[in-house]
């Protein structure tokens, strides 16, 4: 659809955001999975547009701090990694729906606890 916007922010759980869209479209997101596709500067290179988060660098307990709406075009979470710079625009929301219509090979959830910087694996 051309202008995606939300008609309903639901904050289900820390962990769980759903929106309603306004042309009747239904997303529910992890938390997760919104905060490993941020798109701020600091989570996408601004040349390469190479992203620095990998599947897996962030844990599937992470929680929403907060939500809020950026004008009348995009929302803004805030992470309780700390994290609170991505903005997240109503098109590119939708274009993350993981709904079964939208993603059909659905979600794989990252690991509860992910190894932090300074930890090698062999
Ligand atoms: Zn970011
Ligand atoms: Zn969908």
């Amino acid at each position: 659809m051309r202008h995606p916007a939300p008609t309903l922010v639901k904050r289900v759980s820390p962990t769980q955001t759903d929106v309603t869209w306004n042309d009747g479209h239904f997303s529910s997101y992890p938390s997760w999975y919104l905060r490993e596709n941020c798109m701020c500067a600091s989570c996408v290179e601004e040349f390469s547009g190479r992203r620095r988060i990998r599947h897996g660098d962030i844990p599937s307990t992470i929680e929403r701090l907060s939500v809020a709406p950026v004008g009348n075009y995009a929302l803004q979470f805030g992470w309780s990694d700390g994290h609170d710079t991505g903005i997240y625009t109503f098109e590119y929301l939708r274009k993350l729906c993981p709904c079964p219509e939208c993603l059909p090979g659905g979600l794989k959830e990252p690991p509860e606890k992910v190894a932090g910087p300074g930890t090698f694996e062999a």
